[in-house]
């Protein structure tokens, strides 16, 4: 689930800036993992640094305040979060010595670095694709996508044991965990221990497997899973639902969806704005009157005045595209161009040459 970064910090939502950095300097002498080693010490020191990262940078604390812990996880990425923020730098200020903190952060972004913790094992992330309108884009939607992942088992509650079945001392290395290995070398008798392979070093093993896992404690599985998309999402955008990857011991991958959001016959998008055509008979033009047009939030009655132009453009304000990653919307841009009836009936051809032989100005002198 999402965290709220105010609640990390343990901070109001108004708090000062002066309040944030207090609040994380105390937090961040608590879990450094060179002072604390406790194994849930590293994540929680992340989630403080993330917390901080965001909310110490008034930019990033706009759109956060904006979106809310959901949204504002699913429009930026670890990268974007952590973009301008040197953990060394912040440490140095607060006049901190745990030497370089690269590690540490490199050990955020999953790269494999010195290996002095234990590598954790966490799922894997899973890529989906979506497709979704134009208006979903616009509007925001609500979806649901199939998604074929590996999650906890739900009969064994990814303990791996048959509900009711014991652990049992491994017989194997007597609940060691670990097995010694004579053997006979030109050198002499050598000995080395290995980790147990019948209880993989837990020196413990199920009495009986769980029916469903056979003992792995997750399965692979169809789930449809909800998926919001947020308003003014672009073609191409990558949302990031957390934890909704792979299972794995040390928690759940993440799942990313790449939207595509799919042409609109009615509108041409040219950034936040979206451009419409509107048809209009050449008798609205010249007297003037009221017309509807489509809009990506329903259709919309517009005005048109008389004398309007082929060319002319009336702008729909705030009918465009919702700012992805701030504040406000497009518009959309009606571009009039005028029709003309390819036939007409005998009346109407009287009106017209009867107009045209009163326009002193030769408009219409065709007829
Ligand atoms: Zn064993
Ligand atoms: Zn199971």
């Amino acid at each position: 689930m999402t965290k709220d970064y105010y609640d990390i910090l343990h901070v109001k939502k108004d708090a000062t800036q002066d309040e944030i950095k207090a609040a994380y300097r105390e937090l961040a002498l608590k879990y450094h993992p060179d002072r604390n080693k406790n194994p849930d010490a590293e994540e929680k020191f992340k989630e403080i640094n993330e917390a901080y990262a965001v909310l110490s940078n008034p930019e990033k604390r706009k759109q956060y305040d904006a979106y809310g812990p959901e949204g504002f996880n699913q429009r930026f990425s670890s990268d974007d979060i952590f973009r301008g923020f040197d953990i060394n730098e912040v440490f140095k200020n607060f006049g901190f010595d745990f030497g370089d903190a690269d590690d540490i952060f490199s050990s955020f972004f999953g790269t494999p670095q010195g290996g002095r913790r234990r590598r954790r094992e966490v799922g894997n992330d899973i890529l989906a694709r979506m497709s979704i309108t134009l208006e979903e884009a616009a509007r925001g939607a609500e979806k649901e996508i199939n998604v074929r992942h590996i999650v906890t088992c739900e009969r064994c509650g990814g303990t791996g044991m048959e509900p009711g079945s014991k652990l049992l001392r491994c017989d194997k290395c007597n609940g060691t965990g670990q097995i010694r290995v004579t053997r006979r070398t030109p050198f002499g008798i050598m000995q080395t221990i290995t980790v147990c392979d019948k209880c993989g070093g837990s020196g413990k093993i199920i009495e009986t497997p769980c029916r469903e896992c056979k003992g792995r404690g997750y399965v692979q599985k169809e789930n449809k899973i909800k998926v919001k998309i947020p308003k003014g999402v672009e073609n191409g955008s990558r949302l990031r639902l957390e934890g909704m990857g792979d299972f794995g011991k040390d928690g759940a991958g993440d799942l990313y969806i790449d939207i595509e959001v799919r042409r609109d016959e009615r509108f041409e998008r040219e950034g936040n704005n979206v451009r419409y055509i509107l048809k209009l008979p050449f008798n609205i033009a010249i007297l003037g009157g009221e017309v509807e047009v489509p809009t990506l939030y329903g259709t919309e009655k517009i005005k048109i005045e008389n004398g309007t132009q082929s060319g002319d453009e009336i702008v729909l304000k705030g009918k465009g595209m919702p700012n992805f990653r701030g504040q406000g919307s497009g518009n959309e841009i009606v571009r009039i161009e005028i029709t003309v009836p390819k036939s007409i009936t005998k009346e109407q051809r009287e009106a017209l040459e009867k107009f045209g032989r009163t326009d002193k100005k030769g408009f219409f002198g065709l007829f």
